[in-house]
């Protein structure tokens, strides 16, 4: 495994495993068998509804809580000081630790700034070790780090062959925050494991067009965590420290940079709404 150091020193692994989509049944086992694969990175999200199972499955493991480097994200509904300094030591109960190695505030809206005050005191406590933002664009995370106390460690935001984030990406690299990417592989939109470029550079290789597309986040200095319920597959994507791609090949993906998401922009108002809907109708059902 090889790790990026982040801007406080903490060693974090460039290779982690997703939970985002992984149901709460599913989830133990698909835990188990990324930490028997070989993962020590984990992502969840209070919003993914499994943060128990990842604990569980942390716990049946085995292996020693200081070889993992656990991740959860705050939801927006926890944001606000008092809030989200709550959520975060729940989160902790489900995940059965007492420290937590990164949180990130999920999303860019509401009080984060409020938010952001917990996670500096749990951080300055020990509680956690590095913590981030996530969904944070370029104008908000130069926001963000500005007139903040402690500047975020890390930004999770999308990032695949066909939305490359070069420019945030540069941004980051200024403020020293490391990008994470969500959805390396795009979940699969836009026919991205048949794409024919990435195809070519994978048969040279001997590789699959996964490992092509993890390796070249990689090899650009960007933390993976791909999902995949499918152990074969954990195995496939875990398997990209054997070989590296040529500058020639690195120039080609680059090309295939469509410069927007595959999925939605965070800077659309008609989804801050959505979102805004999403936490009111969440509270309605609590
Ligand atoms: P990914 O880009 O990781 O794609 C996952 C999809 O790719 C699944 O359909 C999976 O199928 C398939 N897949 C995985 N490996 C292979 C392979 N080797 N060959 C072919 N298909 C494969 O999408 P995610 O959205 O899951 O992103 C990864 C993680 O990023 C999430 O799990 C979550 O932790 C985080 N995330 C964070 C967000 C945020 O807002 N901060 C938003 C979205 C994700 P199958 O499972 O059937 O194998």
């Amino acid at each position: 495994m090889e790790y990026i150091t982040l801007s406080n020193g903490v060693k974090m692994p460039i290779l982690g495993y997703g939970v985002y989509q992984v149901t709460p049944d599913q989830c133990e086992r698909c835990v188990l068998d990324a930490l028997e694969v070989g993962y020590r990175s984990i992502d969840t999200a209070q919003s993914y509804f499994n943060e128990e199972q990842v604990g569980s499955a942390v716990q049946k493991s085995g292996v020693p809580r200081k070889e993992l480097f656990l991740t959860t994200k705050v939801w927006i509904e926890h944001y606000g000081y008092e809030p989200a300094k709550a959520s975060v030591l729940r989160s902790m109960e489900k995940l059965q630790t007492d420290y937590l190695d990164l949180v990130l505030l999920h999303q860019p809206f509401s009080d984060t700034y409020g938010a952001w005050r917990a996670l500096e005191e749990l951080y300055e406590a020990g509680k956690i070790r590095a913590i981030g933002i996530s969904n944070f664009y370029a104008d908000r995370m130069v926001d963000f780090a500005s007139f903040n106390r402690i500047k975020p460690m890390v930004n999770q935001v999308e990032a695949h062959i066909f939305d490359q984030q070069k420019t945030a990406k540069e941004w980051m690299d200024k403020y020293g925050v490391q990008i994470e990417a969500w959805a390396p592989f795009g979940e699969g939109r836009g026919s991205i494991f048949e794409n024919p470029v990435i195809a070519d550079i994978a048969a040279k290789h001997r590789k699959t067009p996964a490992q092509v597309m993890l390796r070249w986040h990689i090899q650009r200095g960007v933390v993976v965590i791909p999902k995949s319920t499918h152990k074969e597959r954990m195995e496939e994507n875990f398997q990209v420290f054997d070989f590296a791609l040529t500058d020639e090949d690195m120039l080609a993906i680059s090309a295939l940079d469509k410069g927007e998401s595959a999925f939605f922009s965070h800077q659309d108002p008609a989804m801050v709404e959505w979102f805004v809907r999403m936490v009111e109708e969440r509270k309605t059902h609590q």
